[in-house]
């Protein structure tokens, strides 16, 4: 196991964590339902891409139907 050799100051410490904070998603329109979506990703409610359906939605799954 790695073992640090010297204590790292809060002062050093906090300046390697100013970078660390998350930066806000910048989502677009879908131009079919109009829903926002990731650019250059596959709407997830309507699975258009560039006006065309490459992802089939089904409206009815059934979580509890027990297929045993
Ligand atoms: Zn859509």
């Amino acid at each position: 196991m790695a073992v640090q050799q010297n204590k790292v100051s809060k002062s050093r410490r906090n300046n390697r964590r100013a970078h660390d904070s998350l930066v806000a998603e910048n989502p677009n329109e879908c131009p079919n339902c109009g829903e926002l979506k990731r650019p250059h990703h596959v709407c997830a409610a309507c699975g258009h891409y560039a006006d065309r359906e490459v992802v089939t939605m089904s409206d009815d799954i059934d979580l509890e139907d027990d297929a045993a």
